[in-house]
């Protein structure tokens, strides 16, 4: 068997749809589980799309993702160089031999011309006729032309191209690991453009010859290339490359949440969800495209989240995968054919789990920017207490800072203001101030110790839980809700929870009075 070798070929045209990112773990967790090599090849031959950083982009969204290429652009390699722009020169011999050998054909038409034609043939059944055996005859190439009318035309210097000479009436028939058994007509497909008027070669061209010099074994990508993979077949078998050709497996498409379209771009920037890995400031659109990353996602998760939009392990209830259980587990024949759907709330559940799972260390090292964005430094001793006690609370990142604000900043404002008016009483008024001398008496400042004495006092003052708790609750952290206080105080400390049960009384009556 051949030595498994799998590539993602990203186009550098925008930042990697997180679709691509998918791609490209299947491609790595394949080439790990299989021992071979995973490969980063960067297919730049459209330059009229290129855009600038995209490249960069692809590059830290992969490492962002923990997705180690081994052979690439950055690394390096035996079979490089890895970009198509650096390989021009290698492509145009391949498509010559194609018309040396009858297979392919130069061709002169015009943009206008190639539109007119589609203007004269087109039917209601047929709506964009193709550059086809049907039509080809009636353009302007070496197959329809005479000799000396392509000679006057090549004495101009006109431009020219090479098509694929795609003949008509045969059936292509490949297998794809996912979709079994796939036929297409030859009827079906274009003479699709080789090679450019500037030499430069098309997808399809590049993509053939670079599989093949770098033996490639197995083409994981995308459904959308399913069309495409018929003319490269064709490709493979013209130039005498079909017994080396790479085994096809195509991905299913990434859906909306309702099932209803692709996910994309516009979908993602509508409904406020991150569609791409890392942000990205589109200078065309003068927009920003959020990121998982930059969404308060963990990589570990985003990957988690990712492997399962069209994979399943089989028959095991478990989830949460780590990069080396997902290595084990993974298989191309369970990746399924139906679209996936994506689902934001899934992928909050899988960060939700890996932040539940990471060490208090490690997740204040992760949650301190978001801090340090609000003007605190607080010591990662302090930092790594709020975030075990608060760990259940978030789902992302970024959600942390707005449920443990409190254990930064002072309470300014109470978000149960009614609960004062109704059940704040002036005649407990002393005996809460008895209550607040006796926390800030307490030597031993455990969650523990602090709710003995609060229930103590309670008992012996015939105060009820609801006289209580709410204002213990305002008072620090200006809400009813969350941790539970004891945690809270201990994490605070007695010094500062007597000076906010002290202002915070005032307010209270203050609020009371009002
Ligand atoms: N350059 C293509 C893309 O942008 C690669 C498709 C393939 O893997 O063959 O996805």
């Amino acid at each position: 068997m051949k030595k498994v070798r799998v590539r993602f070929a990203p186009s550098p045209t925008g930042p990697l749809h997180i679709g691509g990112v998918r791609t490209a773990l299947y491609n790595y967790l394949f080439a790990r589980k299989m021992g071979g090599t995973f490969i980063l090849r960067i297919e730049d031959t459209d330059r009229t799309r290129y855009v600038e950083g995209a490249e960069e982009y692809i590059m830290n969204a992969l490492k962002w993702c923990g997705l180690e290429v081994d052979e690439g652009v950055e690394k390096g390699g035996d079979y490089g160089p890895y970009r198509q722009s650096d390989r021009k020169p290698m492509y145009a011999q391949y498509a010559e031999q194609l018309v040396k050998n009858g297979h392919a054909y130069y061709a002169y038409d015009t943009p206008e011309e190639i539109n007119q034609m589609r203007e004269n043939l087109k039917t209601p059944e047929d709506p964009n006729p193709k550059y086809n055996y049907a039509s080809r005859g009636k353009m302007k190439n070496t197959l329809s032309l005479s000799e000396s009318d392509i000679k006057a035309l090549d004495d101009k210097g006109t431009p020219r191209i090479i098509r694929l000479k795609v003949e008509p009436n045969e059936e292509i028939i490949f297998n794809d690991i996912v979709r079994g058994e796939v036929k297409f007509s030859s009827n079906e497909l274009d003479d699709k453009v080789l090679l450019k008027t500037d030499g430069m070669p098309t997808y399809h061209m590049a993509n053939i010859v670079d599989d093949h010099f770098m033996e490639i074994s197995h083409v994981i990508r995308g459904e959308e290339w399913l069309p495409s993979t018929p003319t490269h077949v064709l490709l493979y078998r013209y130039l005498g490359w079909e017994d080396t050709m790479p085994q096809f497996c195509h991905l299913p498409l990434i859906l909306k949440p309702d099932g209803k379209g692709k996910l994309s771009k516009r979908y993602g920037a509508k409904v406020g969800i991150p569609v791409f890995p890392l942000d990205w400031m589109d200078k065309k659109e003068d927009a920003l495209f959020m990121g998982f990353r930059e969404q308060g996602f963990l990589p570990q998760a985003t990957v988690n989240f990712l492997v399962f939009l069209g994979w399943n392990p089989g028959d095991t209830e478990q989830e949460i995968f780590g990069m080396q259980e997902l290595i084990d587990a993974f298989d191309l024949k369970r990746v399924n054919k139906s679209g996936a759907r994506f689902d934001i709330q899934k992928a909050k559940w899988f960060n939700q789990q890996y932040i539940m799972q990471t060490d208090a260390a490690e997740l204040a090292a992760l949650v301190r920017p978001y801090v340090e964005k609000h003007g605190h430094q607080p010591t990662d001793e302090y930092l790594a207490k709020v975030c075990d006690l608060m760990r259940e609370r978030f789902e992302t990142l970024n959600e942390f800072w707005d449920n443990s604000r409190y254990f930064f900043e002072e309470v300014t404002e109470y978000d149960n203001e009614k609960i004062i008016r109704k059940k704040w009483k002036p005649e407990n008024r002393e005996k809460m101030h008895d209550l607040k001398s006796i926390i800030n008496r307490l030597r031993n400042f455990t969650p523990e110790n602090i709710e003995e004495h609060v229930k103590k006092f309670m008992e012996e003052n015939e105060l009820g839980a609801g006289q209580v708790f709410p204002f213990l609750r305002l008072a620090v952290t200006g809400t009813t809700k969350g941790a539970s206080i004891f945690d809270v105080m201990s994490v605070l400390d007695e010094e500062e929870v007597a000076k906010r049960l002290e202002r915070g009384f005032e307010d209270f009556d203050k609020i009371k009075n009002a």
